[in-house]
């Protein structure tokens, strides 16, 4: 739970792996804007669509966050800034004209893959 990798999570792969079985291409961990160093975790470049896997324990989901017993205020803490800098860069790319997508650890991969395929495949056609 405490490993942060920051790329390549088990959920990330297995979401991957679900987008390009239903054809999709994309790049993994870029910039979505030249310039701007926030990284995404499956950037869709043509329709503008940048996805971001969040960690169900790093990203505070509401569901499943669930405090260390040891250093409660620190984790606290570090976990309310991830989610603080989370809102930002959501901010930062919509007014950019891009659309931050989340997909939480504990959503299941096919059904998250068919949600971001449907997104990317509005934001094509319109
Ligand atoms: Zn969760």
């Amino acid at each position: 739970m405490l490993a942060n990798r920051r790329r390549d999570t088990g959920p990330e792969l297995a979401l991957r792996r679900a987008l390009h079985a239903s054809g999709l291409r994309y790049r993994v961990d870029s910039r979505p804007i030249a310039g701007l160093p926030r990284r995404a975790d499956i950037v869709f470049g043509p329709s503008r669509v940048a996805v971001f896997v969040h960690g169900c324990f790093w990203h505070g989901c509401e569901e499943h966050y669930v405090s260390p017993r040891a250093n409660a205020p620190f984790w606290a803490a570090k976990v309310e800034g991830n989610r603080r800098r989370d809102a930002e860069t959501e901010g930062l790319l919509r007014a950019a004209g891009w659309l931050p997508v989340v997909v939480w650890e504990h959503e299941d991969p096919d059904r998250a893959a068919k949600r971001v395929s449907n997104i990317v495949a509005r934001r094509k056609s319109s």
